[in-house]
């Protein structure tokens, strides 16, 4: 017999898998909620009432898989203990009294709890999203507030963003409250401040650079002792794997908190499993354990258990943590490592921005996208990628995911051959010319720096060159930077011989061709990555960690 704990993607994955290899296995999945089978990633968006009909997240219940799979799944009853001694797990079903049942191999899929404030009122107006129950509870308070009633959603990752989108839509006065200063933390800064621009003018409010540090009955307070008055009070701060029924009953617990695995997703008892948001996962650059809460590894990771049950081994591949997200009509997407990650890893990078067009410029309805390539300067591998923009952004990291998953070379981007028409790509797609600026720099045909950078270059007697064509001036120009347009250069280049030249154009490809001919003129030549696009998101990231060092005020008002 198999018991699964936790009924919803990693446990469910397993029960139903399990089923179409073994017809004569008795599944039993013990879930604490009152459904199994629902769709997490879809709760915050039944609030706003994208989501129409709350039953299109229940995409199974107990009869229907009953009577499909012959699995008996069990609600509202929650696994207490593990007697692993005597295969037997202590189940306490709501209402009821506690009984127990063996198994032969036990699957925790527990998932992970949200963080909620330390201090919190008895009458405070909190809640989290996590299950069913979870929403029906915030659609009771959603729907007993008047209009324009004041929701703070503590935390600006993916599943706060998601619930302050949907609640804004509803029609709420809604404030993000971020401990840091940007929105979706495993992005970098110039990629992250982008969505902050986007959510202020489309009327979010934003609390960057403090903590709530106690929620109460109509407001929430901060750590710098002001407060934000609040008639809904989402928590969003992260999750913590539930790894305490495990750690009872005496298994292996990483640092990161959550359960220790083997690659086929045995725990430190080789009868019971773990997956999921409670299990850890391998990094992919550097093999270590980490913790990624994601939807897609659960389903996947589900399956493989249970081919492991069934007598088919698999190794679990690295999790990259590749990740999608809607942020108010703007996407952001990203797969591996963030540059600041791999730099406080002491890992010597090259970083890579550029800001194509999501398909043929010529094709009507190209929209603007920013793409970031990290790259192990030493070994040329793919480090991580992040994407901002609208059409064809998940496309684009789903494409260097897989380049990471199958081990390929920054530069080996160059030659995918990747679908195209002109509404759907460029015939040199985006991921294409990430190669070749990696293949340019790997070859040494290209230099460049970083928008943090700059400063320090100038700093040490650089001169900075604005190579952009006169239409695109009026956008906004780096301070101290001379303009000379590419055609002059040839005859213009002289006054700065003997000192290092940043050259910078709007995107860097310009600035590229620019940075070629002063080269073969003799000149000591860097390019800006990401050219002057880059440098402005750099720069309004610094601008929203200053306003909130100086003021702490909300962003709006600042
Ligand atoms: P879960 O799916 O959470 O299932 C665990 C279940 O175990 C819970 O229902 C819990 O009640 C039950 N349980 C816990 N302890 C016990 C016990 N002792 N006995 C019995 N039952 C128990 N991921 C993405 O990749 N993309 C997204 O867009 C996305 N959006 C999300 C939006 C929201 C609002 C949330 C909450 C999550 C989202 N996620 C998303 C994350 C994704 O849902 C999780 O990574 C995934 O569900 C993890 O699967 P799991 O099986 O580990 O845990």
């Amino acid at each position: 017999m198999t018991v699964i704990v936790g009924g919803v993607a990693g446990g469910m994955s397993t029960a139903t898998r399990l089923r179409r290899l073994d017809e004569d296995r008795e599944i039993i999945v013990l879930e604490r909620s009152g459904a199994v089978s629902f769709a997490n990633c879809g709760l915050p968006y039944h609030v706003s009432g994208v989501i129409p009909e709350r039953a299109a997240l229940e995409l199974q219940d107990p009869a229907r898989l009953a009577a499909r799979f012959r699995i008996d799944a069990r609600v509202r009853s929650e696994v207490v203990a593990i007697d692993r001694a005597a295969r037997r797990v202590t189940v306490r079903p709501a209402g009821g009294t506690d009984y127990e049942l063996g198994y032969d191999e036990l699957v925790l899929s527990p998932g992970a709890a949200p963080r909620l404030p330390d201090r919190v009122a008895p009458d405070a107006p909190l809640h989290a999203l996590r299950t069913l129950d979870d929403l029906d509870a915030v659609m009771g308070a959603v729907d007993g507030l008047p209009s324009r009633a004041r929701a703070v959603v503590i935390g600006g990752g993916y599943i706060g963003v998601e619930m302050a989108d949907n609640l804004h839509r509803r029609g709420l006065a809604t404030t993000i409250v971020q401990r840091s200063s940007r929105l979706i933390g495993g992005l970098d800064p110039e990629m992250a401040a982008p969505l902050a621009e986007h959510v202020l003018e489309r009327g979010l409010r934003l609390r960057f650079g403090n903590a709530v540090t106690a929620v109460e009955a109509r407001r929430v307070v901060l750590d710098d002792g002001s407060a934000l008055p609040a008639d809904l009070v989402i928590a969003a701060m992260g999750v913590v794997p539930e790894s305490g029924l495990a750690r009872a009953a005496g298994l292996e617990i990483g640092a990161t908190g959550g359960i220790v695995v083997d690659e086929s997703h045995r725990t430190s008892d080789p009868a019971i499993y773990a997956i999921g948001d409670a299990a850890e996962k391998r990094d992919p650059v550097d093999g270590s354990p980490r913790l990624v809460p994601l939807a897609g590894l659960a389903n996947r990771h589900g399956r493989a258990v249970a081919d492991a049950i069934a007598g088919r081994p698999s190794i679990a591949a690295p999790a990259l943590g590749t990740a999608v997200i809607d942020v108010l009509g703007l996407t952001a997407a990203s797969t591996g490592w963030s540059e600041e990650h791999a730099r406080s890893r002491g890992i010597e990078v090259r970083v890579i921005h550029s800001h194509p067009l999501s398909h043929a410029g010529y094709f009507p309805g190209a929209r603007p996208m920013s793409l970031k390539l990290v790259v192990d300067a030493r070994t040329d591998r793919i480090l991580g990628a992040q994407a901002v923009g609208t059409e064809g952004v998940a496309r684009r990291i789903d494409v260097i995911a897989t380049a990471m998953a199958a081990n390929l070379a920054a530069s080996a981007l160059a030659d995918l051959e990747l679908a195209y028409a002109p509404q759907y790509g460029s015939a040199k797609d985006p991921v294409n010319m990430l190669g070749y600026i990696a293949r340019n720099l790997a070859d040494g045909e290209d230099a460049t720096i970083q928008w943090h950078e700059l400063d320090d270059a100038v700093a040490d007697g650089a001169v900075l060159l604005d190579v952009r064509a006169a239409g695109q001036l009026a956008e906004g120009a780096i301070p101290g930077a001379t303009w000379i347009p590419v055609e002059e250069l040839r005859e213009r280049a002289d006054a700065y011989a003997g000192r290092r030249i940043v050259v910078h154009c709007r995107v860097g490809q310009g600035a590229h061709t620019a940075a070629r001919l002063l080269a073969s003129l003799g000149h000591d030549v860097v390019n800006l990555d990401g050219g002057y696009l880059t440098w402005r998101d750099g720069m309004r990231s610094v601008d929203h960690q200053q306003s909130t060092d100086a003021t702490s005020a909300d962003l709006r008002a600042a």
